[in-house]
Formats: structure tokens, C-alpha cells, sequence
């Protein structure tokens, strides 16, 4: 952690794992009640982004990076660009070992700020030669899981006439839900925002309330809004015998991945579901540079780890979680 001498704000970066590559992880602009919170945050979020990018097989650990933004002292566009600068000057001076990217609170925008500081950053626009903005990819590789996913519960992954349940229409859902309307899938949509109503109409989706969506009599439900969506209360009355969506962290505690088991419902591990915006990041981090088509062909094959990953649960008689997590695991031992 380190105070922002421009800003006077505390910068985080956290490394939690260095052995596949470089630690990367976004840099997330966040009000937090205090700098142990924030901590706190960087810890577990840069653990996360190790199992995430080891499972996807790609060269690279786990960090984070975060801004502490004061409750009481709103930023305006000049503080908020000095502590974008202090941030990228704390990048640099761990030489490598962390490179940045977008999150939450900052933007590819952000990225060509922090990069005045450090060369150590991704994420950054395709008009300077970076990955652009990552949804596109996460949204192609959750629309992957899904077939991955639908072929499992159903022996064919073709969307053709199948039902699903988008909830969440935001930069990630809505692009998830255009892909699944074009495979020929009838749509259920649902978002807190009212005025996302309008893209439900354009889609031909039957608009409804978010716990409505959770719970509909559908074939596959796409969480794509926020975490900890599954838990004892919600997993009993799911009607969808398969999940697969972009939210991270979905559930609320990692036993309810039992409790999924249980109710005979097949759930796409979330960090191996939606790792596309990162394998897309991940070529722009390749030594010939980025390139959209070996992107858009590694985030297609997020659909044969998570094939892999169903093979080595029903193999050992585990969930999709645990086998995710011994993957991962094993892909970190041999380095
Ligand atoms: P976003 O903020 O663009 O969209 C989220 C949408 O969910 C918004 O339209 C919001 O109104 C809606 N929403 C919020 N709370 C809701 C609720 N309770 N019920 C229904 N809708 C609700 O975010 P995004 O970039 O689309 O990301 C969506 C999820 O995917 C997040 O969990 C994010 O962490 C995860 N994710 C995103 C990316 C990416 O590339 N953007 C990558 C990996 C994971």
C-alpha cells in the first residue's frame, strides 16, 4: 500500500500469485470504510484472478489492484487523474510483477492515464494497439459455457428452441443475451434498470423482475448481474436445471456448490465461465501483440475446459467447483 503523493490517496496493489507469469487483475476505483476493507478486498480478488487465469491455462498469476477512493471526499476529473498517475507510479515500482487493467470504477480510458506511469498495464484502447474493452469477449465465452453446458444437461448443445433466463442486461448480459436470440434460444430478461426494457422488446424477450428470472421454468438461467445470486435460500427454488453466466462470484458460500449437486442442477464454475475478457487481455500481452482473432479462438475454447471440468467432477464423483479448483491446482503446481 502506498499514499499517492499527487493525490494523497492510498494505492493497493496486491500479488497473490507470480508462478504461471506475471500477477494481473484490474485496478478497481472503490469507496471502502477503510484501508483494512480495501486490503481486505485486494487480497481476496487477487486470489480469485489465480484460479481464474490458471484454470483458462493461460501465462499469467493472480493480482489486483485498487484505488481507495474517502467516502466524504467525491473525486473530481483532476484528483481523480492524479490518482490514477499515483497508482500507476505504485505499478511500477514493482517492476513487473503486477500488471494492471480495467475494473470496477475505472475504464480502457483509465488505462491509457495509469500507462504515463507504467509500461505494466493492459486493457488498454484498439486504437493503440490493446485488447479494448473486454465485455465482448466475456460475453462470447459465457455464450461458450453455455453450450458446454446445455450439452451436458440436454446430450446436444444446440440453443436452437431452448429457454433461457438472462438476468442482468448490462455490458456483459445484453451482448450474452443478443448471441443466445441469434443460436434461435427463447429469452426471459430481466434487470433492475427499467430502461433496459426496451432492448428486451428489440431481442423479442419476455421482460420480467429480476427474482422472477431467477426462478423461471427455463432450460439454462445466465446470471450476469451481480454476485452471491445462489445461496440456501434461492438454490431449493431454481427451476433451471443448468447455470451458466458472467457474474462473478456467484455463490454465496463455496458449500452451496453441494447444494447444487443435490438439486440436481449443473452450474458452470463462474471464474471458468466468464475468464474471455482475460484470455482476450492475455493476447494482448503476446509477444507478436494483439491479434482479435486468436482472441475470439482461445475465448471460444472456455467451452472445452468447462467440458473438461464436468468430465472430472462426474470422474471423481465431485462438483463442477472442486473439480474446477483441482485443475487450476494442478496447473499452478507444475508452474
Ligand atoms: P454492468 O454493470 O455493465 O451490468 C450489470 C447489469 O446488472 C446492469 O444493467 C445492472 O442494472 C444490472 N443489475 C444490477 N443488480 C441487479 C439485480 N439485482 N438484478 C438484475 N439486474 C441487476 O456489468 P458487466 O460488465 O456486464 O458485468 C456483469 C457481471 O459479470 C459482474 O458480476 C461482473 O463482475 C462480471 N464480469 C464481467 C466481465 C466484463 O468483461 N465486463 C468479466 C468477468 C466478469
Amino acid at each position: 500500500m502506498r499514499r499517492g503523493p499527487r493525490s494523497g490517496l492510498n494505492t493497493i496493489v496486491a500479488v497473490h500469485s507470480t508462478v504461471r507469469g506475471p500477477s494481473l487483475g484490474g485496478c478497481r476505483m472503490w469507496t471502502y470504510d477503510d484501508n483494512r476493507a480495501a486490503i481486505r478486498d485486494a487480497l481476496r480478488l487477487s486470489e480469485g484472478m489465480t484460479y481464474k487465469s490458471a484454470v483458462a491455462g493461460l501465462p499469467l498469476g493472480g493480482g489486483k489492484g485498487v484505488i481507495v477512493v474517502k467516502p466524504d471526499e467525491p473525486l473530481d476529473a483532476r484528483r481523480r487523474r492524479a490518482a490514477l498517475l499515483d497508482f500507476g507510479e505504485t505499478v511500477e515500482r514493482l517492476g513487473g510483477s503486477y500488471v494492471t487493467a480495467e475494473d470496477v470504477g475505472t475504464s480502457t480510458r483509465d488505462m491509457t492515464v495509469i500507462a504515463k506511469a507504467t509500461s505494466h498495464v493492459s486493457g488498454l484502447s484498439r486504437r493503440v494497439g490493446g485488447s479494448g474493452d473486454p465485455s465482448p469477449f466475456t460475453a462470447l465465452g459465457v455464450v461458450a459455457a453455455i453450450e458446454a453446458t446445455v450439452e451436458r444437461a440436454f446430450d446436444t448443445p444446440s440453443l436452437k428452441g431452448r429457454t433461457a433466463a438472462v438476468v442482468g442486461l448490462g455490458h456483459v448480459g445484453l451482448r450474452v443475451a443478443k448471441l443466445l436470440a441469434r443460436g434461435g434460444a427463447k429469452l426471459v430478461v430481466a434487470d433492475i434498470d427499467p430502461t433496459k426494457k426496451a432492448e428486451a422488446e428489440k431481442l423479442g424477450a419476455r421482460w420480467t423482475t429480476p427474482a422472477k428470472a431467477m426462478t423461471a421454468a427455463v432450460d439454462v438461467l445466465v446470471p450476469c448481474a451481480l454476485g452471491g445470486v445462489l445461496d440456501h435460500d434461492s438454490v431449493p427454488r431454481l427451476q433451471a436445471p443448468a447455470v451458466a453466466g458472467a457474474a462473478n462470484n456467484q455463490l454465496a458460500s463455496s458449500d452451496v456448490a453441494d447444494l447444487l449437486r443435490e438439486h440436481g442442477v449443473l452450474w458452470a464454475p463462474d471464474f471458468v465461465a466468464n475468464a474471455g475478457g482475460i484470455v482476450n487481455i492475455a493476447v494482448e500481452l503476446d509477444r507478436g501483440g494483439y491479434d482479435p482473432d486468436r482472441a475470439t479462438t482461445r475465448t471460444v475454447e472456455i467451452g472445452d475446459t468447462l467440458r473438461r471440468v464436468f468430465d472430472d467432477a462426474a470422474a471423481a464423483g465431485t462438483t463442477p467447483l472442486t473439480a474446477a479448483m483441482a485443475l487450476a491446482e494442478s496447473r499452478l503446481a507444475r508452474g
